[in-house]
């Protein structure tokens, strides 16, 4: 992956900065995105420095279609021809569907699913005119299983899954991959938030009976962006532990 140019929505914290990190190590230059948490964005850039890596920040809400099209265009400036773009920004509004609110399902939808089509529409032109390109979107085994309390989360975590399979194969063609990573149960600040009788709830369902770590899902993607991938493209690799066999 040397020199290789790696962007990485969602990067400021938890999976996506170890997925920078690990891209870092694996010789990229890495520019991530973030939604509003400075600090954490100049923390992940000061890692991938120390790591070798040149790096970038960029504050932009991928739900908005334009803000990703000038994200992408200032990365190109500011470090050189994209490579490897990574779809992991997400969020959740957990709550039962039959009290969930239009607007708590439609925020979850366009940052989780609508946002990385707004990235992958930003990257195509580029990645089809250089042939060559590799594309990994972070879903979720909520989207593969169902999950009470995440009718949004687990909607737009299934609609990524339809995302990848179709722009896999409308690119197939060109050079391009187009994978999906579905972590199961990852310690981050996603989780963290959890209570201890829910925590213990989705460790039971984890036949490896232990929560993953955002590495254990950065490896993965590192796979899947590299040239070891090359023939691999439309899969989704789970990374849960067994959860969803
Ligand atoms: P996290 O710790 O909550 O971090 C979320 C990241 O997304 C942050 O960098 C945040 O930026 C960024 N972000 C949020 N909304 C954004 C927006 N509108 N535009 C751009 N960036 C935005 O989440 P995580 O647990 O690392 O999860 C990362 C991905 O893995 C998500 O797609 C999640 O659904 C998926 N996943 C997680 C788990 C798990 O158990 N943790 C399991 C399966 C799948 P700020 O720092 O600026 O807020």
């Amino acid at each position: 992956m040397n020199g290789k140019i790696a962007l990485v929505t969602g990067g400021s914290r938890g999976i996506g900065r170890a997925i920078a990190l690990k891209l870092a190590q694996d010789g990229c230059d890495v520019a991530i995105l973030y939604a509003g948490r400075r600090e954490a964005a100049d923390e992940t850039v000061a890692l991938l420095e120390q790591a070798g890596s040149r790096a970038l920040a960029i504050q932009c809400n991928v739900a908005d279609g334009a803000a990703a099209e000038a994200a992408v265009k200032e990365v190109e400036a500011q470090l050189g021809p994209i490579a490897v773009l990574v779809n992991n920004a997400g969020i959740v509004r957990d709550g039962l569907a039959m009290r969930m609110s239009s607007e708590d399902f439609r925020a979850v939808l366009d940052v989780n699913l609508t946002g990385a089509f707004h990235m992958i529409r930003a990257c195509l032109p580029l990645f089809i005119r250089r042939r060559a390109g590799s594309i990994v979107n972070i879903t979720s085994v909520s989207g593969m299983m169902g999950n009470p309390g995440q009718a949004n989360y687990a909607s737009s975590k299934a609609g990524l899954i339809g995302l990848t399979k179709t722009i896999a194969r409308e690119v197939a063609s060109r050079g391009i991959t187009v994978n999906a990573v579905a972590p199961g149960f990852i310690q981050t600040d996603m989780t963290a938030g959890m209570n201890e009788a829910a925590l213990q709830k989705g460790l039971a369902a984890v036949p490896m009976g232990r929560i993953g770590k955002p590495e254990d899902v950065a490896n993965a993607v590192s796979f899947l962006a590299s040239d070891a991938a090359s023939y691999i493209t439309g899969c989704v690799l789970k990374v849960d532990g067994g959860m969803y066999i």
